[in-house]
């Protein structure tokens, strides 16, 4: 097997486990795409385990054979992709691991390489918008989510959390607030001003009552409306996803999107001018039969399929 070679040049139980069985190295002369994990849990509000999150969502891109027929693209053939292995992160420091992402980001942006970032936590997207923002200005963002996390503070007098960091990139201008959409809001809160605040900061919110009731296409609609040809980050957060088909997250809410809804809105974005993406909350110690982390490998190929498509445009 080459190191370029398809995933599926081995069966998926043989070797060590990067992403797609792409090579690891942090040489990004004429690399695409980098696969970079951010394995960091510290600021969960709830139940912990996404430290393990890179580590088994690589296993499980064992699994991907390489072509996607849905969107007809094959993007370990199209994209030079490699995997540039784990940010160093401190766990008892959530600025410093913020530094260490924003500042390993940067590092991988400023080669003209692209970059998909395995979670970790919901709060290491700060880090990650200001990297991508300092190369494109301020980004439209489609965040898939059961919650806003527009939280001004989780815990009093601390600002980084997992609860937080859309409120903290909204101050900080590394978002445009006219393109910015939550995407699957639901479950209970502590008041009605939880959804209140995300809106006043500026997001459009589409609830999973919408998705449901409007369907994939027409909120897909809404989004390829306002976005247009705009910077686009891309977060996810897995528990988006319902419970059923994605247990192994921290903080779960009943009633969410199917795995296939979660596929079909992803898949929906292609065109856009995607500039990065997260996928973050996959928690292993929850995740019975890994069906989380098969999701979650999935997802990033299909976000690797998009960029693959960009190429071909
Ligand atoms: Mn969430
Ligand atoms: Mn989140």
């Amino acid at each position: 097997m080459t190191s370029t070679g398809s995933s599926f040049a081995a069966p998926p139980f043989q070797g060590i486990a990067t992403f797609g069985r792409r090579p690891q190295t942090r040489e990004l002369v004429e690399i695409d795409v980098a696969i970079l994990g951010v394995p960091f849990d510290s600021t969960v509000s709830y139940r912990s385990g996404t430290r393990l999150g890179p580590r088994a969502i690589r296993e499980q891109s064992l699994l991907l054979w390489g072509f996607n027929n849905v969107l007809s693209v094959a993007p370990f053939e199209r994209l030079k992709v490699i995997d540039y292995g784990d940010v160093d992160v401190v766990p008892v420091d959530v600025i410093a691991t913020h530094q260490a992402i924003e500042s390993t980001a940067k590092t991988i942006l400023q080669q003209g390489t692209k970059l998909i970032t395995l979670g970790g936590e919901h709060s290491i997207s700060l880090p990650l918008l200001r990297a991508h923002a300092a190369v494109h200005g301020p980004l439209a963002v489609v965040h898939f989510d059961a919650h806003p996390d527009t939280w001004d503070e989780e815990y009093p007098g601390c600002k980084f959390s997992h609860g937080t960091p859309f409120r903290r990139a909204i101050e900080e201008g590394l978002i445009d607030t006219t393109a910015y959409f939550q995407i699957g809001i639901r479950g209970p809160t502590a008041g009605p001003q939880d959804y209140e605040d995300a809106k006043q900061l500026g997001a459009q919110m589409l609830t999973i009552d919408e998705v449901h009731s409007r369907g994939v296409a027409s909120i897909l609609d809404d989004v390829r409306l306002c976005v247009g040809s705009k910077p686009t980050y891309v977060t996810l957060d897995i528990d988006a996803v319902d419970p059923a088909f994605a247990p192994g997250t921290g903080t779960p809410e009943v009633g969410g999107l199917t795995s296939h809804q979660m596929l079909q809105l992803v898949r929906g974005l292609r065109g856009l001018n995607l500039i990065g993406f997260d996928l973050v909350e996959v928690s292993p110690p929850y995740d019975p039969s890994e069906i989380t982390a098969i999701l979650a490998s999935n997802l990033v190929f299909e976000f690797l399929s998009l960029l693959a498509l960009r190429e071909l445009m």
